[in-house]
């Protein structure tokens, strides 16, 4: 007697979208970003879904030693690096690498014991003006890395802030690759939207996230157009069925009025189950593998669904509210949000299956 709201996640969808960023990349060691529970799809989803990854990448210290207790022996990547001094000997002893992006995480490595190997991403900041040392820096910030004798490989990386529009990276890769003052150091840049469309930038470490997940990380172009597959499928059910009079208002503030007889159903999935409760009348959702809509206002546990496109449909029919037939994109698309929001947003509350 569960309650219906599930999402299901689908390692296949997972291993397919590797397989994609492969194919855009082939040469490139890839980061998969598992940060936020991997884009809420759950670790242990993203170790069954990314086993052939070359490392993976995120920005909590405690799921890091829980992927190690996991048996993840690859790299580990910190994408914002240590918090606290005495997260750079922890790092070091389960082997995780860090960003180093302002001058006094660079002090901290100095707790480092000679030898400790240390892998150091240098962040360099190329207009997102958010993490990063200033490009002009980053020679005496590998200086002052040499000096550390804890430190081991050093690479040099940074994050674009507008990879998703044409041209966007062009300005900042080229002031990072203006900054690298030996040919040879190690490098990571891409994010999705730069894998897809900043050729210059698939070389050294990638950093997939969103695409990884089956989401695109483009306004205007869907992810199945990128050759992507929705790695999760957040479902419910419908437990009443309605029938409207012309004037009969659905919902808490009566925000949706009905102009003529129709029937709603009424869906066991909530703003208190992470659907957004800015989607509004008119936000794409499936019943029995009918598209419809949404209608009236989404409220914690429920909300009201067009069923007149689903003449047939009744109670315990199976809904969609993103997945396969209804890309979470185009529900970000009406709630004003995107994907990645709503992906990461499911409630613990909602039971989750890992298929395969
Ligand atoms: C989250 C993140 C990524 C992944 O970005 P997507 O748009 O999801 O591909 C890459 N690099 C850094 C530094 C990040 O924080």
């Amino acid at each position: 007697m569960s309650r219906p709201a599930r999402v299901r996640i689908l390692p296949a969808a997972l291993r397919h979208n590797l397989a994609r960023v492969r194919e855009l990349a082939p040469a490139c060691p890839v980061w998969a970003v598992v940060k936020a529970d991997a884009y809420g799809h759950g670790i242990a989803a993203a170790l069954a879904g990314f086993a052939q990854a070359d490392g993976l990448a995120l920005v909590e210290f405690d799921r890091a030693l829980a992927l190690r207790g996991a048996g993840w022996q690859r790299p580990l990547l910190m994408l914002e690096g240590a918090f606290a001094p005495d997260d750079v000997l922890q790092a070091a002893q389960a082997h995780l690498s860090l960003v180093v992006h302002q001058p006094e995480q660079l002090h901290w490595l100095a707790s480092l014991p000679a030898g400790a190997g240390l892998e150091v991403f240098v962040k360099l900041n190329t207009g997102m003006n958010r993490l990063g040392f200033p490009p002009a820096s980053l020679s005496g910030v590998l200086a002052a890395l040499r000096a550390q004798p804890g430190v081991g490989r050093v690479h040099a990386m940074t994050h674009f802030a507008n990879a998703d529009r044409p041209g966007g990276a062009e300005a900042p890769l080229a002031r990072f690759l203006a900054a690298l003052p030996d040919p040879a150091i190690g490098v990571s840049l891409a994010n999705s939207a730069a894998l897809f469309d900043v050729p210059a930038a698939r070389r050294g470490w990638i950093r997939p996230g969103i695409m990884l997940y089956g989401g695109s990380p483009f306004a205007d172009r869907p992810a199945a157009a990128l050759g992507l597959r929705p790695a999760m499928h957040f479902e419910s059910r419908l437990i009443a069925v309605q029938a409207l009079a012309p004037g009969d208002a659905v919902g808490y503030g009566s925000g949706f009025v009905a102009s003529s007889a129709m029937r709603i159903g009424v869906v066991a999935a909530g703003y208190a189950d992470g659907y957004p409760r800015h989607a509004p009348t008119g936000t794409p959702v499936a019943v029995g593998g009918v598209r419809t809509r949404v209608v009236g206002r989404v409220s914690m546990d429920m909300l009201t669904i067009d069923l007149t496109g689903a003449p047939a449909a009744r109670p315990g029919d199976p809904v969609e509210l993103w997945g396969e037939q209804v890309p979470v994109d185009e529900v970000a698309a009406h709630a004003g949000t995107i994907g990645y929001e709503l992906l990461c947003a499911i409630a613990p509350r909602v039971s989750r299956l890992i298929e395969d």
